[in-house]
Formats: structure tokens, C-alpha cells, sequence
């Protein structure tokens, strides 16, 4: 049988604030296998970052085993994990996280310039024919030459997106990517991310709203640094 995708096993991680420990994950198991449409909810300050940071290969647990496809991450070299992070997960932040000097195309061009830098078959031009398909999958092709203050916030999060998918990642993690959105733009980046989970990505979300998170096939709510609910909706 084939491994699942992703695997925690008693993730632990502590943050200090000044003498006091904060513990905002607390021995968090978890398995997620592919091509799931998951949210994750729960109260700020409940952990749900830390933890997006962590299955994102953005951030160390202090003890507890990842498995990425079978890979226990924490053992890999940091280079090779900035490999793995590049090729198999797209990561979507609240704040867009865009380079405020780079028009949407070179935004959306800077994954694949990382892995022009271990793989040479990404060329100039191949970089350039890949983020142009991106934005037209978030249907900006047409704002590519716009920079991020010249763009409306669901624009830059659809730019953010398509750096996002740019290098095919099997993985779509968002931490409150509706968060600074209207409620009708915040719909259509949730239609995006369906579209994408029905192409067989591994959607996985954080959201404040519980109307967006029904619409995942599992919730999983954080409290306290533990997983407090971990539920399957109703087909
Ligand atoms: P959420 O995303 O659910 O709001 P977080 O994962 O951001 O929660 O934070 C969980 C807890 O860890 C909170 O108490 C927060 O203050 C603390 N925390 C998160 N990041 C840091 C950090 N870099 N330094 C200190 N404390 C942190
Ligand atoms: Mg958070």
C-alpha cells in the first residue's frame, strides 16, 4: 500500500515569550492522504499557523515525526528540504507575501527560478511559458505586467495562487487566504481551490468563516494546540 501523503506523529513545538513556554502544538498526530479538501479552523492563537508552517516545511517541530510520502522530513538535509518544499507544496499566506517590485509575472516566475537552480531544464523561456499558463489559470494573463499596488487584493492573491501552482505542487496549503478579502472575491478564491482539489491537489486551509470551511469534505478544529475535532462531512 502506498504511504499516505502526510503524516504527523506527535508533532510538538513550543514558542517562548520571554520565561514562558507557549506550547502551540501538543503532541498533534495527524494523516492526511492525497488529493483530500481539508479546513482547519479553530480560535486565534490556537496553533493552526504554527501547524500550516510546519506541514509547509516552512517552520521545524522541536520533537514528533513528519512524513512527506513516506519521508521523514526532519531528517533531510536543508537544502534537499527546500527541494522537496518547492516541488510538491504551493503555500498561500493571508498577507499575499508578494514582491512589491515585481510585476505578476516575475511573482509568479520566482519558484520556478529556485528550481531552474537544481533542475536545468527549466529555461528562461520554459520559466516564462510556465507562469504565463499560471496567470491564466487564475485568469490574469491579461495584468501580468501590473505590480502588486496596481493590482485589487483578489488580484493579488490570484497571483499569489498561481506562484502557488506554478510548479504543479501536489500540496496547496492556505492560511486565511480569505482573510483580507470581500466575501464575493473570497468565493471565487474558494472556486479556484476546488477547481484545483478536483485536479487531484491535496487542499489544505485554514479559515475563519464557517461557510468556506463547510465546503471542505474534512474540518479539522484546533484548540489549545491539540486537535479538538477532526470530522468528515456528509456526501
Ligand atoms: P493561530 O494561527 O491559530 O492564530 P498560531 O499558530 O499563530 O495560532 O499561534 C499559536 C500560539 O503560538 C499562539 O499563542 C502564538 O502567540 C504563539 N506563537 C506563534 N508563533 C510564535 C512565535 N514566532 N514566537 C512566539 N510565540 C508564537
Ligand atoms: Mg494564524
Amino acid at each position: 500500500m502506498n504511504a499516505p501523503l502526510i503524516e504527523l506523529e506527535q508533532i510538538n513545538k513550543t514558542f517562548m515569550m520571554g520565561k514562558e513556554p507557549i506550547l502551540a502544538l501538543r503532541n498533534i498526530s495527524l494523516t492526511i492522504q492525497e488529493n483530500e479538501f481539508i479546513s482547519v479552523i479553530g480560535p486565534s492563537g490556537s496553533g493552526k499557523s504554527t501547524l500550516m508552517n510546519v506541514l509547509g516545511l516552512l517552520d521545524q517541530p522541536d520533537s514528533g515525526v513528519y512524513r512527506l510520502d513516506g519521508v521523514p522530513v526532519q531528517s533531510v538535509p536543508d537544502d534537499e528540504r527546500a527541494k522537496l518544499r518547492n516541488q510538491k507544496i504551493g503555500f498561500v499566506f493571508q498577507v499575499f507575501n508578494l514582491l512589491p517590485r515585481a510585476d505578476a509575472l516575475r511573482n509568479v516566475e520566482m519558484p520556478l527560478v529556485y528550481s531552474a537552480s537544481y533542475d536545468r531544464s527549466f529555461s528562461k523561456t520554459k520559466i516564462r511559458e510556465l507562469a504565463e499558463g499560471a496567470l491564466r489559470r487564475v485568469s490574469l494573463l491579461d495584468r501580468m505586467s501590473h505590480k502588486p499596488n496596481e493590482l485589487s487584493g483578489g488580484q493579488r492573491q490570484r497571483v499569489a495562487i498561481a506562484r502557488a501552482i506554478v510548479n504543479r505542487p501536489r500540496i496547496l496549503l492556505a492560511d486565511e487566504p480569505t482573510g483580507n478579502l470581500d466575501s464575493k472575491t473570497g468565493s471565487e478564491i474558494l472556486a479556484l481551490f476546488e477547481e484545483l482539489h478536483h485536479e487531484g491537489v491535496t487542499v489544505i486551509m485554514v479559515t475563519h468563516d464557517p461557510k468556506i470551511a463547510a465546503r471542505a469534505r474534512r474540518t479539522i478544529s484546533m484548540a489549545d494546540g491539540l486537535i479538538a475535532k477532526d470530522e468528515y462531512a456528509h456526501s
